[in-house]
């Protein structure tokens, strides 16, 4: 994957900063683009995937393969699943290198760097997010949309599970601290939902899809 590639929306970053409605100054936007050049230059995106059989053994509990998860959230989002797919991915440390560096020099520029790093991350999960749901199709599965440790009630602690799971050390260099953040900074861990029955879900989940009001699934 290269990180030149990876397609950026300069609004996210920019909603990133709390521009909201005023756009920035010609001189931001242009501090803006540098920065995000930099750190697609300084990044190394990596990432692994991994598909599980899916299981609801009780109300509120799933079985991915030998991972067993107690959420409420995410047992509504995967109703009537039989699969999901767990990913791991990363910009790698390149970023964390450039922010700590700017933070000596330019505190606007390390700010600039965390929402250009956050935007780029987003962008390479949209990317294996994209490649799940064609490798599931080939299956004859349709995805859910992806959901993190942290959000909800889905604990953070099932990181240990995704590392035990995808091996991210080995296969894309992401390691768990002590108290469970992922280093680099800007990685994400997801599980994705794949089932038997097409719903129409969106990349972007259930928060700005149109068919959240009467859909039994978002969460
Ligand atoms: S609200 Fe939309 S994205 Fe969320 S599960 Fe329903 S169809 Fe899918």
């Amino acid at each position: 994957m290269d990180a030149m590639a990876l397609p950026v929306d300069v609004r996210e970053i920019y909603r990133y900063l709390g521009y909201r409605g005023n756009p920035p100054t010609a001189e931001v936007a242009e501090r803006v683009d540098s920065c995000l050049l930099q750190l697609r230059k300084a990044s190394t995106p990596a990432a692994t995937h991994r598909f599980l059989p899916l299981a609801s053994p009780e109300e509120n509990v799933l079985l991915a393969g030998e991972i067993k998860i107690h959420s409420k959230n995410l047992y509504k989002n995967m109703k009537g699943c039989s699969a999901c797919c767990l990913f791991a991915a990363t910009i790698g440390i390149g970023c964390d290198r450039l922010i700590r560096r700017a933070q000596l020099t330019s505190m606007a520029d390390a700010a600039i760097l965390q929402a250009a790093g956050a935007a780029l991350i987003e962008s390479l999960c949209d990317e294996i997010n994209r490649q799940v749901i064609e490798e599931a199709k080939a299956k004859g599965l349709f995805a859910r949309p992806r959901f993190s440790p942290g959000y909800g009630d889905f604990s953070i602690q099932h990181q240990k599970d995704f590392e035990q799971v995808l091996q991210m050390a080995k296969n894309c260099g992401i390691h768990l601290t002590d108290s469970l953040l992922m280093m680099p900074s800007k990685s994400v861990t997801a599980i994705i939902g794949l089932s038997a029955t097409d719903t129409p879900c969106i990349l972007q989940g259930c928060e700005t899809c149109d068919h959240a009001p009467n859909c039994a699934f978002r969460r």
